[in-house]
């Protein structure tokens, strides 16, 4: 296996400004599961002085949520996410990546074993929300209900009309290659198809191209560094064809990968071309808020935002989803505490770290039930699985959908898909 050198901490001078951005942190309060702390394992894995196989090293790197809360509080400028990626490469070379964590990456890469397993989810899906609870199997019931389409949303009971996809618009307007990802094209497909509606309303050609896939970003995190390489190389591939069109993403975490595969492919021969595409990804909400999106219907509806970390810590976006949400008419935004706190999700974290993924998530499920919104949205389908399930655990009914699901309805509601 290749795998990348430790770079990017040297800069650290241990101030520990970072400490208390770090959920795992807070969570412990033991200096090995900050950011700090682990910069000094790595740092002395990267020196030869600590061999991969000591189990203190595995032990706080495998604990840490890689939220990258720790790089924008950090005055020095210290790339913490590359240095993890490349550690976790490293230890992947001398113990293997844990069980679950290889499972659910080989189901996400493979489209062969992802649409039946996704598909008999999509089946159970309907009777998850009678079976989530506190339980481990009763939480994986929760997070599976919250992938059901947000339409059932709410307090009020208010329900869209079922949409009707709109006229294909003029060929002169901007084209926008929709990235459809793993579990997003498996079980968020209702989200793939309000992009698609709310960028057409926007003045945008949406399609799709044939031959893409999962982003690898679970690989990348989890220490499948060659694996990542393999789907990046795919993805570039895929969307060589057509090298005007912008690429949006509605999924945080693909995002965030799909901005750093010019990194990825750095001395691959497709570099040039990972480099080019990753000029090109757009989130949903930046690409919607780069023009004035058009205002739909009212909806009276109370909405706390949840920033994903891959959104607002790695792509640092933070303005353009709220903005896209405030355009809503009769959106009220309510605040809840820490909300650039992690939920716990993490990929497959939640599945290899049971219990520190969920004492990170009860603090976040407090903070939505204090504020008390009718609708939580966050942009990332992990985040909408982990917060769904939690709040499902403690006996919550309040939905956890994508922002753009509420903008999509507020254009139903409006008729726009009518004409
Ligand atoms: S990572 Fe940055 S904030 Fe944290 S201790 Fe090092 S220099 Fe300070
Ligand atoms: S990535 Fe998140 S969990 Fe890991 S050290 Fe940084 S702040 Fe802590």
């Amino acid at each position: 296996m290749n795998t990348p050198p430790i770079s990017g901490l040297d800069p650290c001078v241990h101030c520990g400004f970072c400490l208390q951005a770090c959920p795992t942190y807070l969570a412990t309060g033991d200096e090995s599961d900050s950011p700090r702390g682990r910069i000094v394992l790595m740092r002395s894995l990267a020196r030869g002085s600590l061999s991969t196989t000591e189990p203190t090293l595995a032990f706080h790197l495998d604990r840490c949520l890689g939220c990258l809360a720790c790089e924008p509080v950090c005055p020095s400028d210290v790339r913490y996410g590359t240095a993890l990626e490349a550690t976790r490469a490293l230890i992947a070379q001398s113990r293997p990546v844990p069980l679950v964590a290889r499972m659910v990456n080989a189901v996400m890469a493979d489209r062969r074993l992802r649409r039946p397993l996704l598909g008999l989810a999509r089946l159970v899906r309907p009777v998850a929300g009678v079976l989530a609870g506190q339980s481990r199997l009763g939480f994986a019931f929760g997070m599976l209900r919250a992938t059901e389409n947000g339409q059932r949303w709410g307090k009020q009971g208010q329900k869209t009309e079922k949409a009707s996809l709109p006229a294909p618009s003029a060929s002169s307007a901007p084209s926008a290659l929709l990235f459809t990802g793993c579990i997003m094209e498996g079980l968020f497909s209702h989200v793939h198809e309000a992009t698609h509606r709310t960028l057409s309303a926007n003045g945008y050609r949406s399609t799709r191209v044939p031959h893409q896939g999962c982003c690898g970003a679970l690989h990348a995190h989890t220490g499948e560094h060659d694996k990542a390489v393999d789907l990046a190389r795919r993805n570039v591939a895929a969307f060589a064809d057509c090298p005007e069109s912008v690429i949006a993403v509605n999924s945080a975490g693909c995002g965030a990968m799909l901005k750093e595969y010019g990194r990825l492919l750095a001395g691959d021969p497709l570099e040039p071309e990972a480099v080019a595409l990753s000029q090109r990804v757009r989130d949903v909400s930046q690409l919607l808020a780069s023009r004035e999106t058009r205002r739909g219907h009212t909806l009276a509806l109370k909405v706390a935002y949840d920033p994903p970390c891959h959104l607002l810590h790695a792509q640092r976006i933070a303005d353009a989803p709220r903005a896209l949400l405030a355009s809503i008419p009769g959106i009220e935004m309510v605040q809840h505490r820490d909300a650039a706190m992690c939920c716990g999700s993490a990929g497959s974290y939640s599945l290899t770290q049971v219990g520190l993924s969920r004492t990170v998530l009860e603090d976040k499920v407090n903070a939505l039930i204090a504020a008390d919104p009718d609708v939580v949205a966050t942009g990332n389908p992990g985040c909408i699985m982990q917060i769904g399930a939690g709040l499902a655990a403690v006996g919550s009914s309040i939905p956890v959908v994508h922002p753009i699901e509420i903008l999509d309805w507020s254009y139903a509601m409006a008729g726009f898909y009518d004409e």
